[in-house]
């Protein structure tokens, strides 16, 4: 069966599975929601819920996807948000993970001062929730204490260790440097920690060898496994890409235009292509013993090495469950 039920319907397709009731009172929750690939069901993530305490992302990446749902914005706290986030815990299922945030980054620079996400994290910690933190930013280390008292795992993203190329891709995120010292931190803490290696972009950051030395810095920092996918075009974040790179208009331009594929709305690179770019990874990450797995690309099983994409499975390895 195909079709979509929208997020707040109790009835919810979700990666080719047909769901019912799983996630709880759905029609109570006010800010924790069932997770919604924006409809496309090459999403591999198990059930979970998404919780973003902001709207808008200030790190204005050029190729943020979440734009084109929610416009581009800075972050901004959400209103009443920690008493809409209480009420929501009556009515979840608890077995399920709440990731924060899958379309928005959580900590956002004024994350340091607003702590709105350290806020959300002492909430849910009180009710071991299941956590799984996904971000570019290292303010996360701030919050180390929190995530030790509550089932967690943290995913965080970094496309590439060239720090000038990411300044233009993620204008408003930390440098690569601190986003690595950032792993090595929590992990020396027993965290459990992953990296989105994501998006892969032809003729940007889809060097192997300058991916290879990214997988051995994160690998010797204590990473564990990797999630990667290749970029996806939306039309305004393409808009951002050509104004940002005009020398690669051309080769985007064939390769997206005239030879890739539409797929749930995204102009996709055509499958051998994303198979030449993401095959590298999946073979270096295992070769240094990470777990590996790809992001809505419908690759199959030599593209999916891991218990889980997102992660989750990482917090089997918490130091709650392993004391
Ligand atoms: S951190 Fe994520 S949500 Fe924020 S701008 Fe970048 S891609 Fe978009």
């Amino acid at each position: 069966m195909k079709g979509v039920g929208r997020a707040g319907d109790t009835l919810f397709l979700h990666g080719g599975q047909y769901l019912k009731h799983l996630y709880g009172n759905v029609k109570r929750l006010s800010v924790i929601k069932p997770f919604d690939p924006w409809k496309s069901d090459l999403c591999t993530c198990r059930l979970k819920y998404s919780l973003h305490p902001y709207t808008g992302c200030s790190h204005f990446c050029l190729y943020c996807y979440a734009t084109s749902y929610i416009g581009r914005k800075p972050s901004s706290p959400k209103k009443d948000f920690l008493n809409r986030l209480r009420r929501d815990l009556n009515y979840i299922n608890r077995e399920l993970v709440v990731e924060i945030s899958s379309s928005s980054d959580p900590y956002p620079p004024l994350e340091e001062w607003v702590m709105l996400t350290r806020q959300t994290l002492r909430v849910l910690a009180d009710s071991k929730i299941k956590v799984l933190i996904t971000t570019k930013s290292n303010i996360v280390v701030r919050d180390y204490d929190l995530l030790l008292r509550t089932p967690s795992s943290i995913m965080i993203t970094i496309t590439t260790l060239n720090e000038e190329l990411a300044r233009k891709l993620e204008p408003g995120a930390p440098p690569p440097h601190k986003r690595l010292e950032a792993i090595e931190y929590l992990s020396s803490k027993g965290l459990p920690v992953g990296v989105r290696i994501d998006p892969i972009i032809p003729g940007l950051n889809d060097n192997p060898l300058e991916i290879e030395k990214l997988i051995d810095e994160i690998s010797v920092r204590g990473a564990k496994h990797i999630v990667t996918s290749t970029y996806k075009v939306r039309f305004d974040n393409y808009k951002r890409m050509i104004k940002a790179f005009p020398k690669k208009k051309m080769l985007w331009k064939k390769l997206y235009f005239e030879r890739g594929e539409r797929l749930h709305g995204y102009i996709y690179l055509p499958r051998s292509i994303r198979e030449k770019l993401l095959e590298p990874i999946i073979k270096y990450g295992l070769k240094k013993g990470l777990s590996v797995a790809t992001c809505r690309e419908g690759l199959g099983a030599r593209y999916f090495k891991a218990p889980s994409c997102d992660g989750q499975h990482l917090i089997v390895e918490h130091p709650i469950f392993n004391p």
